[in-house]
C-alpha cells in the first residue's frame, strides 16, 4: 500500500464547522484522486444515492475539478495528513469547506466502504458504538444498517 495522499474538497460558504449540511451542494473529486481510482466518481455517486435513501434530504453533485485544482492545492495534498496516521480515510469539517481524504491503494471493496463512511462524516454524522454500522470508527460494514438510518434521520429530522 502506497502512502500516497489524495484529497477531494467540497467548498461552500456558511456551511458552519460540523454538524448536518444545510443544502444541496457538490463534491470535486481531483484529478488525482481519479487517476488512482477511475472508478472513484461512481463510488461516490453510489455512496450518495445510498446516503439519499436513508433519509439524507439534499443532493450532491458530484464532479470532477480541474487539473489546476491540484496545482493549486499542492500544499493540501502534501500536508501529510493521512500519512502520518493508520486511517484509510479521513475527513475534515472546516467552516468553510468539508475535505475527504482517501488513502492510496485500496481495493475496491475498500473503497467503497471508506467512500460511504466518510461520506457519512461529510454529511455531519459522528462514529456510531455498534460494529454492523458503516459509521463505526473501524469501518467493515459495506451497506447502510438500521443504526446507519437511524442517525441520519434523527440528523436531518425538520
Ligand atoms: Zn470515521
Amino acid at each position: 500500500m502506497t502512502l500516497k495522499p489524495l484529497f477531494l474538497a467540497l467548498f461552500l460558504t456558511g456551511c458552519g464547522a460540523g454538524g448536518p449540511l444545510e443544502d444541496s451542494t457538490y463534491l470535486a473529486i481531483t484529478p488525482a484522486l481519479v487517476d488512482e481510482y477511475p472508478s472513484v466518481v461512481d463510488v461516490f455517486q453510489d455512496a450518495v444515492q445510498d446516503w439519499r435513501s436513508a433519509g439524507f434530504p439534499y443532493t450532491i453533485d458530484v464532479q470532477r475539478a480541474s487539473r489546476a485544482w491540484d496545482s493549486g492545492n499542492r500544499a493540501l495534498l502534501d500536508s501529510g495528513e493521512i500519512t502520518n496516521s493508520d486511517a484509510v480515510g479521513i475527513t475534515r469539517l472546516r467552516p468553510d469547506y468539508r475535505l475527504i481524504v482517501i488513502r492510496a491503494g485500496l481495493g475496491p471493496d475498500q473503497l467503497h466502504q471508506v467512500v460511504l463512511h466518510e461520506l457519512g462524516h461529510f454529511i455531519g454524522l459522528d462514529h456510531t458504538p455498534s460494529r454492523r454500522d458503516v459509521m463505526f470508527w473501524r469501518p467493515a460494514a459495506t451497506e447502510l444498517s438500521k443504526g446507519d438510518r437511524a442517525a441520519v434521520r434523527e440528523l436531518y429530522r425538520p
